[in-house]
């Protein structure tokens, strides 16, 4: 990874794909989601922001996890909610 961003992104030797497709919190209320982003930390795949309930920002505030990475295909990026750091891999 790139040695001027944060430590948690530097901590990341191999990106966590996603496991499903699908936002883990949407499918259980029957809810839509715009893109899918998956937590660095447990692996779990939930919505962006542009999505009506911004799951993975919810899940790394209530959790604590820093770090998701786009589970688009085709988007190779991770962002750090702490330090609002985003980095291309
Ligand atoms: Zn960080
Ligand atoms: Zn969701
Ligand atoms: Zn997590």
């Amino acid at each position: 990874m790139h040695a001027d961003t944060c430590s948690h992104i530097q901590a990341i030797s191999s990106v966590k794909p996603p496991q499903q497709l699908e936002c883990a919190e949407c499918v259980k209320i029957g809810a839509s989601w715009v893109h899918l982003r998956t937590c660095q930390e447990c692996g779990v795949t939930l919505c962006c922001d542009s999505s009506p309930n911004r799951h993975a920002t919810k899940h790394a505030k209530s959790s604590g996890h820093p770090v998701i990475a786009s589970a688009q295909p085709g988007e190779r990026w991770l962002y750090c909610y702490p330090d609002e750091a985003f980095v291309r891999y």
